[in-house]
């Protein structure tokens, strides 16, 4: 039997601990905290299901329903209440919808682009133009997010849609991030058609025919604290597990060993599934460079702050998922979902529920004090939605270099990255820094990670 020491017990390691298992490989399972799911965490208060780090997962990438589906929760899915869908962005201090037809920056669809106040006549002429893009011949080098969706359809599609779209998903700045990494869909299309708009019209029949029924996220009714505590419970052979803080990883003859709570456990393999730059610092002194590439990866911080108002007298009719604030227009508030709306079954009958993000690169506003963070979103909501009811509850998660930041070059660093892991041998990663920052994406590095192991280990 193989020992495998996995590092970090958020989705991607519990996954890895939880496909191994299924392969018939048990593991150790190291995790710092006293609680597992890393940023994965979600609590009730007054009857109201609150997720203080993710709420759900995009229905397009199927690993984590997989998954969900195999612990016997499929009963339990909820999709987004997509019939309510309407996003807002913050433009001139006022809500303004997202036009209808939009993928992400991508108009599909002529009149709601012709009408909507969160875009000038310029740009709406200049995404109209885009059609007759023609593909640029050979490939496309990377880019920055910005620099690519403003060569298409101009600056103010990237400080009124990329922007602010980006910021909620990875809360970093797209003058930075990677359009082959974050849009690599995109990317292709471009690449194909030219146009993006052309591309994206042109291959919709078959997205559509894909996605029928789809709603666009998906969670589970309890919240996805759920799936952790199922993934935990139904790991058979349930891992060993040690709460304790990997403190040093060295080459052994076992293949290596690890330093929890200063005692050495051996290993043949041991999985990485924690931050970039916890894996940096613990790879040091077995491969520098692999360490200082890993060390290179970039995270932004991120806090949630909720609030729960009383239903009745609750004056805004919360008409939407709820809004984005585009960095021009931003104080402290990157965005806010209007809870009860997104999904079902999250906020009580007779409260209403607001989910507010703030953060980024900047890790000033981590030390903002509560009464601070509360304070200014309460500033915001007023000037933004007329709330001035005062909140029944309050709860704030600080999510410190939480998101990895995909940066222009990201892809060949993570193909350098594996390579030097490859001439290693039984040191594996997994984590939201390497393909993928969504938690479907972190399911699946998880059970790539056991294959790879469940292979270079065949069972008699
Ligand atoms: C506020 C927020 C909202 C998000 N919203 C969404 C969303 O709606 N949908 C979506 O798909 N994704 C979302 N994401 C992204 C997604 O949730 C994360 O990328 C994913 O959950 C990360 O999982 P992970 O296991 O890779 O890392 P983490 O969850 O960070 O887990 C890493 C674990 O490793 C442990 N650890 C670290 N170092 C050590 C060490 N040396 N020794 C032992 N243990 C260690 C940590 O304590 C932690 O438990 C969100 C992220 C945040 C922060």
């Amino acid at each position: 039997m193989p020992r495998v020491a996995v590092v970090g017990g958020g989705i991607s390691g519990l996954s890895s601990a939880y496909y191994l298992a299924e392969r018939g490989i048990g593991c150790t399972l190291i995790e710092r905290q006293a609680r597992f799911g890393g940023v994965i965490d979600t609590e009730r208060i007054q009857g109201c299901v609150l997720e203080a780090g993710p709420d759900s997962f995009i229905s397009q990438k199927p690993w984590a329903l997989q998954l969900i589906r195999e612990l016997g929760l499929r009963d339990d899915v909820i999709g987004s209440n997509d019939h309510l869908r309407i996003t807002y962005v913050v433009k001139g201090g006022r809500l303004v919808p997202l036009p209808d037809g939009l993928m992400l920056m991508i108009p599909t669809k002529i009149l709601p682009l012709l009408r909507t106040s969160l875009l000038g006549w310029g740009t709406k002429l200049r995404m109209g133009l885009e059609w007759f893009r023609r593909p640029a011949a050979g490939a496309l080098p990377d880019q920055s997010v910005a620099g690519f969706v403003a060569g298409h359809y101009g600056q103010q599609a990237v400080d009124y849609l990329a922007e602010p779209l980006l910021a909620g998903v990875y809360g970093g700045d797209p003058e930075k991030l990677s359009v082959a990494s974050v849009l690599p869909r995109f990317v292709e299309l471009a690449q194909k058609y030219g146009s993006l708009t052309r591309g994206v019209l042109h291959e919709r029949r078959k997205t559509a025919r894909q996605a029928k029924g789809m709603p666009l996220f998906q969670t589970l009714k309890g919240g996805l604290g759920q799936l952790v505590e199922a993934l935990v419970a139904q790991t058979r052979p349930a891992p060993e597990v040690i709460h304790g803080t990997a403190e040093a990883l060295e080459r052994h003859p076992a293949g290596y060993r690890v330093r929890v709570n200063g005692v050495w456990l051996e290993a043949a393999h041991v999985v990485l599934a924690c931050p970039a730059y916890q894996a940096g610092a613990l790879v040091g002194p077995v491969e520098g460079e692999l360490a200082a590439l890993l060390n290179a990866i970039p995270y932004s911080n991120s806090i949630t702050i909720s609030l729960g108002y009383e239903r009745a007298g609750f004056r805004h009719p919360l008409n939407g998922f709820g809004f984005l604030v585009p960095k021009k227009e931003r104080s402290l508030m990157v965005a806010c979902t209007w809870v009860g709306t997104k999904f079902s079954h999250r906020v009580a009958q007779d409260r209403a529920v607001l989910r507010c993000f703030a953060g980024g690169e900047d890790a000033g506003v981590l030390s903002l004090s509560d009464e601070n963070l509360i304070a200014g979103v309460r500033r915001e909501l007023e000037a933004l939605m007329g709330v001035t009811e005062k909140p029944v509850f309050t709860h704030i998660a600080r999510w410190p270099r939480s998101m990895a930041q995909y940066t222009v070059g990201h892809a060949g660093r993570v193909r350098q990255i594996e390579s030097r892991l490859a001439g290693l041998g039984g040191l594996h990663l997994a984590g939201n820094a390497y393909h993928g920052i969504g938690i479907p994406d972190c399911v699946r590095m998880g059970k790539e990670v056991a294959d790879r192991i469940a292979a270079a280990e065949p069972r008699p």
